[in-house]
């Protein structure tokens, strides 16, 4: 019994030890520890993908969308994508907007031929929160990035996010206007929804623009492709 206790003890002081070694190690530990397990992750994606997939990444690249997110941590593409690699073109940054990386999102659209510029903002959006309230005691190149997100301040998080989604989504309207009337870009504005502030279900990808379309129902029929049906009738009658 006192063995035991004495081992409990000892285990305890240890535990405690090693806290207090990390604790005085601080975030460069975390960091340390962190990129150990990336490393075994690599590792286990590396030996789980036979040759040929990456022989066929090395050929290069044709992703069907160009996407552009909020860097957000909770927002990644595997909630849309299992298999993203070479489909999906990612354009990150605080607030998912195009301004600060016009240069990106050209590559993706322009050169890589995109057919998809999806465009998705999401709930609990810290840069949204920000834009929305007063950002002047920001570091300068932080306040540079939320000058470019036009929302009105003290708007409910959730409604910012959507009329920035919509905001970018007539960036891009405007900008590649030709290829969209001529039906070479699809672009899409869409919420991801993790805290279920639309109340469509938490998690999921709420469409709520199709080429500057915000109407609900239009949406949807676009969605479903009554729009491409009706303008294929169209383009029949000429
Ligand atoms: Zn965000």
């Amino acid at each position: 019994m006192k063995k035991q206790l004495a081992f409990v003890l000892a285990a305890a002081f240890l535990a405690a030890h090693v806290f207090a070694a990390e604790h005085e190690h601080g975030e460069a530990a975390v960091a340390q520890a962190f990129i150990k397990e990336i490393q075994s992750r690599n590792a286990a994606y590396a030996g789980a993908h036979k040759a040929a997939f990456f022989q066929e990444l090395a050929k290069g690249q044709h992703p069907r969308a160009t996407v552009v997110t909020c860097s957000d941590s909770r927002v990644h593409t595997n909630m849309l994508d299992e298999t993203p690699e070479g489909d999906l073109f990612m354009v990150r940054d605080i607030g998912n907007q195009i301004d600060t990386a016009r240069g990106s999102v050209e590559y993706g659209v322009n050169h890589l031929a995109s057919s998809l510029l999806l465009i998705i903002g999401h709930s609990k959006c810290g840069a949204i929160a920000a834009a929305s309230g007063d950002y002047s005691k920001l570091e300068a190149p932080i306040q540079k990035e939320l000058d470019t997100i036009k929302i009105g301040k003290g708007v409910a998080n959730i409604d910012g996010v959507k009329t920035n989604v919509n905001n970018q989504v007539a960036d891009a309207v405007k900008e590649y206007a030709d290829k969209i009337k001529e039906g070479h870009l699809l672009v899409i504005g869409a919420v991801y929804d993790f805290a279920d502030d639309m109340k469509q279900g938490a998690g999921k990808l709420n469409v709520i623009n199709v080429n500057g379309e915000t109407d609900a129902a239009k949406v949807q029929a676009a969605l479903s492709g009554k729009v491409a049906e009706h303008e294929h009738e169209h383009h029949d009658h000429h």
